[in-house]
């Protein structure tokens, strides 16, 4: 089918909730998406932080390939090999823990909800969250996420016990806290609220706040985590521990899943039938992620991401001693967010026109998430891209 077939088909059939741009994709390599028509497009989006290792990546695709011809899905009921094996991977980068599957970053958030009031005593059940925080779409999750847009027309769904902090306001979070504070909810780095990375004394404070509270300290990594900063979470960049950390997007590299990572102590107060998912970590999804695991490892691609991200940042800031209407670079390794004074979408939509993936956030930030196979050659030409287009301003 050619594109203008396939948006009259979904258009037709499809909910109208996502707002998309007029491209379909038939095909993926390495950096690259390619459309019906044969025209490719530079991806410096990976799915919304999701391709790690690009777009068919051989590691992923042989992954794929052995699993589905051993063993696809089996329910929790059972266990299987994969899943213990990826849960003990997991646990080698934040135990000692525990590992609960989900199938999304909001399923992760969820989960990571329960477990956390679980962990308490009836009468403490306050959560806080952060202003300009995105956690997912499920009711639960949305209540978590600080941004009023997301909440229009289904307020009277939303949890009546969150409330939302000032990001990088330590005054405005310990203002929120009681002896009723359950759990506080963070991005290290906010991925949708814009690109904001969180100042280092701001997250020690949360840090300290739950441990004087007596709070569960939630870490959503679902868009930083996975290598994307340069570490594997983007909590290590400031020497704090969460009790609980979620992941999903890159973990499974473009096949659907998510993770609940949860202190040994906290997990402690789950019990059998308290939880579950029926696809959480089946064999398939958790095959791709222990794929991912040992390709971020095998081929370097933590210190690819910070050295890639650290190159098109450089080049940024040459821009902006050209364009007044750069205001800000913000983020780390390979999650970055350029914001400008000007409107970001039209240079949105002359980088596809240029073959370009990027997207804007809050109207004004361009943010780039590229897979960390990035190279050196491909970066440059998506910063040469955008050069361009800004150099027409
Ligand atoms: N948490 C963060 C930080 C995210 O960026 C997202 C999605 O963008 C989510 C949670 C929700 O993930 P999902 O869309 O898989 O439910």
């Amino acid at each position: 089918m050619m594109t203008k077939e396939i948006i009259e088909l979904e258009n037709k059939h499809i909910l109208n909730t996502y707002g998309r741009v007029k491209v379909a994709f038939t095909r993926g390599r390495g950096v690259y998406l390619e459309d019906p028509e044969g025209k490719k497009y530079l991806d410096f989006l990976s799915g919304l932080g999701v391709n790690i290792l690009g777009h068919s990546h051989p590691a992923l695709v042989a992954a794929i390939e052995k699993q589905a011809k051993e063993l696809i899905h089996t329910s929790n009921l059972y266990y299987t090999e994969p899943q213990a094996r990826l849960a003990a991977e997991l646990n080698g980068y934040f135990g000692p823990a525990k590992v609960f599957f989900a199938n999304s970053g909001a399923e992760a958030n969820e989960g990571a909800l329960k477990i956390a009031l679980k962990h308490m005593p009836p009468e403490k059940t306050g959560i806080i969250a952060m202003k300009k925080s995105f956690h997912g779409r499920t009711v639960g999750a949305l209540s978590l996420t600080g941004q009023e847009v997301y909440h229009a027309g289904f307020e009277s769904l939303l949890l009546k016990n969150v409330a939302y902090a000032d990001y990088n306001d330590a005054a405005s979070l310990e203002s929120l806290f009681s002896k009723n504070t359950a759990a506080v909810i963070i991005e290290a780095i906010q991925g949708e609220g814009g690109v904001n990375p969180g100042l280092p004394a701001f997250l020690r404070k949360a840090r300290e706040l739950c441990d004087r509270h007596g709070a569960v300290m939630i870490i959503d990594e679902i868009q930083a985590g996975m290598g994307r900063t340069g570490k594997f979470f983007a909590f290590s960049h400031y020497g704090i521990e969460p009790d609980i950390v979620t992941l999903a997007k890159g973990l499974a590299g473009g096949v659907p899943a998510g993770a609940v990572l949860i202190k040994d102590e906290i997990a402690r107060s789950m019990t059998k039938g308290s939880h579950a998912s029926t696809f959480g970590g089946n064999p398939l999804a958790a095959s791709c992620s222990l794929a991912v695991l040992k390709t971020l490892k095998d081929e370097g691609l933590m210190d690819n991401a910070a050295r890639m991200g650290a190159l098109i940042m450089d080049a940024f800031s040459v821009m902006k001693g050209k364009y007044p209407f750069i205001k800000d670079i913000r983020g780390k390794g390979l999650m970055i967010g350029i914001e400008l004074d000007i409107d970001a979408a039209p240079v949105v939509e002359k980088a596809l026109g240029e073959g370009l993936l990027i997207n804007a956030i809050k109207n004004r930030v361009i943010r780039m998430l590229p897979p960390l196979v990035l190279g050196e050659k491909d970066a440059e030409k998506g910063i040469g891209i955008i050069d361009g287009i800004l150099q027409k301003y």
